[in-house]
Formats: structure tokens, C-alpha cells, sequence
């Protein structure tokens, strides 16, 4: 699971000139002045200029995990398609060893806790079996001159997808606030942390307000 940094459009600079777009102002370079005014912006949630810069992404996650993602419907997508192309060599998501949990509690009320220990391995090897009977399904039916478009049907929700993602900062950051929060899938808050880390890379001031003003959405 990774997320790779494709592409961005704009800077904090692009938040502040979209900001004094009000009074016809524009700066060439970020002043203190307008670092204060992204301050500014985030702690009133004045959130229409942090829509001016965006950032593009390229994800690579279990279909359950981009499942949950393109819920985002803010962000821009574009995915590798079964339709058309043969599925080549996948990958499946075996959850590694700290990622094994059991679900304690009622629905609505429960929690994580680590998987015993001596069922892990045999856990793992259930993952493994059942991703290789799917994909040996998949095989047999374009074999057996099944279109591609069907034959798909039997890949499970653990094999890994590509997309391109693309959204602007006042959207990623919203991603941001629900996932990474506690209650969020491990597997995308690991995928968030890695997009939080470019968000940070590439806008650092209205990143760091963010952070400072309780990483909620604008
Ligand atoms: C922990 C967790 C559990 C979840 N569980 C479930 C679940 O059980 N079932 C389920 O179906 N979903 C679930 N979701 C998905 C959730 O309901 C949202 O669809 C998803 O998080 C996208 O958030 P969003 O709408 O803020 O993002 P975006 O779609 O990117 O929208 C960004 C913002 O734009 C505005 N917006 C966008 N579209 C509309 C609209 N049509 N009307 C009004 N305002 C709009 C809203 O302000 C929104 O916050 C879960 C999400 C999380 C984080």
C-alpha cells in the first residue's frame, strides 16, 4: 500500500493572493504578514481560499480500502480498470502480523485488540488460500473465453487497485480529518499518513494552522 506523490498546482502563496483577491492585492513572496492571514483564514474557517491549490496523488490499495477513499467525492479519480485490461500479477493485501485484530463489543461500540498470537500464522494462510483460489477462478474463466467484464466478478475486495487522485487543499484536508482520526480503517489511516505528509511538504503554513486549530474540516 503506498501513495506517491504525483503532481500539485499552487503553494500557501495561492491561498494568501486568493484571499486578497478581496482588496486587489498580490504577493510575490510570503511575507510574515501573510503568513499571519493564512492564520487567520483557518482559525475563522474561511475555507474558499485553500480551495486555489490542489494536489495529486497516485494510490495503490486494497479495493476495500479505495472503496471507502472514492467515497470522497470532492477528489477527482481516475482507476485501473478490470473492464479492460487483464488483471496482470496482483497484489493482495495478507494483513502483516501488528495489523492482525479482533473485533471486541457491541456494533457501534467496539474496539480493536491484537489477534492471539498463535492464530496468526494460520490466519495469514486463510488470506492466502482464498486470494489464490479467486485468482485461479479468474484465470479459468478467461480460459474458458468468459469476457473480462464478468470473469472479474470473482476477485476479492483484498486485491490491490491503482488510482490517480487529485483534489484541493481545503479537500484534503478534510480527508485528512476523518482519516486519520482513531475511528477510521487502520489500512487508510496509513494511506492518509502518507498523504499528510506531502500536504505538509508542499503547503507547510496553512498545514501547520491546521494542525494548530484541531485538524478539522474547513
Ligand atoms: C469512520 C468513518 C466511518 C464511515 N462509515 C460509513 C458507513 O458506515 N456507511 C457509509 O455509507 N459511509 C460511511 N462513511 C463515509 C462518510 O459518510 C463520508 O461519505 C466520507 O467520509 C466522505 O466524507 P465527506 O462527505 O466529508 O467528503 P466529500 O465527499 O469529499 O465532501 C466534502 C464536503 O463537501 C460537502 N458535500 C459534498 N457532497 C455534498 C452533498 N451531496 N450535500 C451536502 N454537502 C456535500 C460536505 O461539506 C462534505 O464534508 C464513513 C466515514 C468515516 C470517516
Amino acid at each position: 500500500m503506498a501513495v506517491t506523490y504525483v503532481d500539485h498546482m499552487g503553494s500557501d502563496l495561492a491561498v494568501v493572493n486568493a484571499a486578497r483577491a478581496s482588496f486587489a492585492q498580490v504577493s510575490e513572496e510570503l511575507s510574515d504578514k501573510d503568513v499571519g492571514l493564512i492564520g487567520f483564514l483557518m482559525r475563522e474557517r474561511h475555507a474558499s481560499p485553500f480551495e486555489h491549490a490542489s494536489m495529486t496523488v497516485f494510490v495503490d490499495a486494497p479495493i476495500g480500502v479505495a472503496r471507502e477513499w472514492m467515497r470522497h467525492r470532492t477528489q477527482s479519480f481516475n482507476e485501473f480498470s478490470t473492464r479492460y485490461a487483464k488483471v496482470g500479477e496482483p497484489t493482495f493485501y495478507v494483513p502483516p502480523p501488528e495489523a492482525l485484530r479482533t473485533q471486541v463489543g457491541k456494533p457501534g461500540a467496539y474496539h480493536f485488540e491484537p489477534l492471539d498470537e498463535a492464530q496468526a500464522e494460520a490466519v495469514r494462510e486463510k488470506f492466502e488460500a482464498a486470494y489464490r483460489a479467486s485468482l485461479d477462478a479468474y484465470h479459468e474463466l478467461l480460459e474458458q473465453g468468459v469476457a473480462r467484464e464478468l470473469a472479474r466478478n470473482v476477485l476479492p475486495l483484498g486485491m490491490h487497485t491503482r488510482f490517480y487522485a487529485t483534489a484541493n487543499l481545503r479537500n484534503w484536508l478534510n480527508f485528512l480529518s476523518l482519516r486519520t482520526a482513531e475511528n477510521a480503517l487502520k489500512e487508510i489511516r496509513d494511506e492518509a499518513a502518507q498523504v499528510e505528509a506531502l500536504i505538509e511538504q508542499h503547503f507547510p503554513h496553512s498545514y501547520r494552522f491546521w494542525v494548530e486549530y484541531g485538524r478539522g474540516s474547513l
